[in-house]
This record gives structure tokens, C-alpha cells and sequence, in this order.
């Protein structure tokens, strides 16, 4: 199979051009933050403290079913049969994903689950630890960044386009918070792989960026 991992921060635009460059090559796209996210909600429904890595572990029973299907094409992710994939959009789940995510029995519940998907089909699959834990052996590695004043930008356009009621400095200082959570954190930091490409799409447009990952795709494999 051919596997692709796009790791990089928050809001570096990995999710839209992972998913059209997926559409290009005639791979599937997964995203595994979908998969944080999910956890999140878990936690922010249940009400457990964010902070209480013990707590948050204790989320994970067997009566605990994640799922990710493809609807009409696009990844749509199911807790316990019911569709959560706009749910887990919000800013308090993004948070809470970027918490539970530094909880190292999250990580290995979501390990299989990402591995299984890659073993399976040509991907292009998109995270924070993609090339460096869950898929080394990626025939292609890049890591995608921006600026986190563009990140911030990308990101507030996003959510307003969806109408939700954000600031833009409330999302600059949300991103700043979940990079530093997501690079400082003992385990699966944010960081390149050795192997990755490095781009940088601070002064791209999203066409320009679709098309630069394509061509890094192609002229590795
Ligand atoms: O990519 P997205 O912003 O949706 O991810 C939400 C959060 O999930 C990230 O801030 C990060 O903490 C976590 N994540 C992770 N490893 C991945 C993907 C996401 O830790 N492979």
C-alpha cells in the first residue's frame, strides 16, 4: 500500500490539502485529530477534569465504540453509533482533544485503529505523529507549517464561514496553546520525522499549496 503522512501544527492547512490531494492521486484521506477530537468529546460529555490523565483513561472501556467510516467519500467518525463529526469541531473540543491527546492510553487505544486503516488502503493520512510513530515506514513524509498568525487567520475564516461566534485573537491564543501542548508533551511530540519534507505554506494560497504537496508526493514515490 501506498502510505503518505502529513504531520504539522494546528491550522497549517493539512486537513484541506491532504483531503484534495488525496482526491488527485486517488487515495483516501484520514484524519487522525478526527480521532483526538472524538476522545475529547468523550471527556467533555463525561465532565472529567482535563488535566486528570488517569481519569481521562478511565474513558476507555469496552463499552467505548469509535468508528471511522466513509460517508459519500468524506471520514465521518461514529462514538457509540452516532455521528459525531460536527460535534468534535468546536474550539472546546479542539482543546480537549490537544489535552487528551497527551495521555499515553489515548494514544495506544487510537494506535491500531490508524495503523489497520494504512495497512489497508492507499492513504494519505494527516496528524501530529503520523511520520515519525504511527507510519515510519510512510513512502512519503511532509510537514506542513505556516506562520501562527496565518494558522490563526486560516482558522478564524473556518469557523466564522461556519457561523460560529469566535475572536480571532481567542483563536490566535487557542492555537498558540495547543502547538505548545502538542510539541512539548513526553509523548508523540509535535516534530518533523528526520525523512520529512519540510513546507512551509504561510505565503500560499490553498491552490498553490495543493499543487506543491502533489508535486512533493510525485516526485518521491
Ligand atoms: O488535527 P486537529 O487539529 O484536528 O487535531 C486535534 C488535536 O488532536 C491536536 O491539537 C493534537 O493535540 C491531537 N492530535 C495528535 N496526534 C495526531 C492528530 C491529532 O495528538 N496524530
Amino acid at each position: 500500500m501506498i502510505n503518505i503522512a502529513i504531520d504539522g501544527p494546528a491550522g497549517a492547512g493539512k486537513s484541506t490539502i491532504s483531503r484534495r490531494a488525496a482526491a488527485a492521486l486517488g487515495y483516501i484521506y484520514i484524519d487522525t485529530g478526527a480521532l483526538y477530537r472524538t476522545i475529547g468529546l468523550v471527556a467533555l460529555r463525561a465532565k472529567t477534569e482535563l488535566t486528570d490523565a488517569d481519569a481521562i483513561a478511565a474513558l476507555l472501556t469496552d463499552a467505548l465504540t469509535v468508528e471511522l467510516r466513509f460517508v459519500g467519500g468524506e471520514q465521518h467518525m461514529f462514538l457509540n453509533g452516532e455521528d459525531v463529526s460536527d460535534a468534535i469541531r468546536t474550539p472546546e473540543a479542539s482543546l480537549a482533544a490537544s489535552a487528551v491527546s497527551a495521555v499515553p492510553a489515548v494514544r495506544a487505544y487510537l494506535f491500531d485503529l490508524q495503523k489497520k486503516m494504512a495497512q489497508e488502503n492507499n492513504c494519505i493520512m494527516d496528524g501530529r505523529d503520523i511520520g515519525t510513530v504511527v507510519l515510519p515506514d510512510a513512502q512519503v513524509k511532509i510537514f506542513l507549517t505556516a506562520s501562527p498568525e496565518a494558522r490563526a487567520k486560516r482558522r478564524y475564516d473556518e469557523l466564522c464561514g461556519k457561523g460560529m461566534d469566535v475572536k480571532y485573537d481567542g483563536v490566535l491564543a487557542d492555537m498558540i496553546q495547543r502547538d505548545y501542548n502538542d510539541s512539548h508533551r513526553a509523548i508523540a511530540p509535535l516534530k518533523p520525522a528526520q525523512d520529512a519534507v519540510l513546507l512551509d505554506t504561510s505565503d500560499n494560497t490553498l491552490e498553490e499549496s495543493v499543487a506543491l504537496v502533489i508535486e512533493t508526493i510525485k516526485s518521491h514515490l
